[in-house]
């Protein structure tokens, strides 16, 4: 059975308090988790091991960097490095969210220097690919989200890629309020699954967790998630709001 999981992904936002109540008032929730239905907490760098730290009792609850170096180790000032976050525990790491992409320039091939990185140091990245809106209007959408996931992980091995969690985010649909339509995500899933069918065969594409994220909400989290080839979201502003992280988790499948 294949996992459903719901992401938080708080970017630059919150101080280590804030943070903290956030993760200590979401926990307070009774939240319907089991080794198939899981939670990701995605955090800036400075909170890594305070948040890992209030979660370690709680099975089925993880912690994610949102970010890493895409060089191993050395004369690299200011980042951070897989064996790092790997040295403090954490074993999940957000790749290639559209705004690293679009302000800080990470391409595909840089993208596959982290994903080995991680790979490497027995870390989970959760991938995130999706079109703009240019894209998604010529209708250009299942080509581009294509060839992110061949250029960046169609190196790997299928022991490699069984490990993989994938992130569909049409950035028009982030941070927006604009959320994809339920046939609109199911569509898109549905091709990224077809496409790591046909590079790695159908039994293994189907154990992909592949998430939805843009403008996931209480309100819609239910029905996006019910669609056949979405396994949970990542979710960014509902994510620093515990009651609607809170009701979103338990919207899982
Ligand atoms: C995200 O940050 O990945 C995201 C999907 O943000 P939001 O939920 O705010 O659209």
């Amino acid at each position: 059975m294949r996992k459903q999981i719901a992401a938080a992904n708080w970017k630059m936002n919150l101080s280590l308090e804030e943070g903290k109540d956030l993760t200590n008032d979401l926990l307070a929730n009774s939240l319907d988790l089991t080794e198939n239905r899981q939670v990701i907490l995605g955090v800036p760098f400075p909170y890594l091991s305070a948040i890992l730290d209030l979660t370690k009792d709680h099975n089925n609850v993880f912690v994610a960097a949102q970010n890493m170096a895409s060089k191993g180790s050395g004369a690299y000032t200011g980042e951070v490095s897989a064996m790092m976050l790997k040295s403090i525990g954490i074993s999940y790491v957000i790749l290639g969210h559209s705004e690293r992409r679009e302000f800080y320039h990470e391409d595909n091939q840089n993208l596959a220097e982290k994903t080995d990185l991680a790979l490497a140091n027995n870390m989970v990245p959760v991938f995130c690919c999706g079109e703009s809106l240019p894209i998604r209007e010529a209708n250009d959408q299942n080509e581009f989200v294509a060839k992110q996931l061949e250029d960046s992980l169609f190196h790997l091995g299928i022991e490699s890629i069984s490990k993989i969690i994938i992130a569909y985010e049409p950035i028009w649909a982030i941070g927006t309020g604009k959320t994809a339509s339920s046939e609109q995500a199911q569509e898109m899933h549905a091709h990224i699954r077809a496409v790591f069918a046909g590079k790695y065969g159908q039994e293994v594409a189907n154990e992909i967790p592949i998430l939805y994220g843009g403008s996931v909400k209480p309100s819609n989290a239910e029905e996006i998630f019910g669609q056949a080839d979405v396994d949970g979201g990542l979710v960014g502003g509902a994510s620093l709001v515990a009651k609607d992280f809170a009701a979103i988790v338990n919207a899982l499948k």
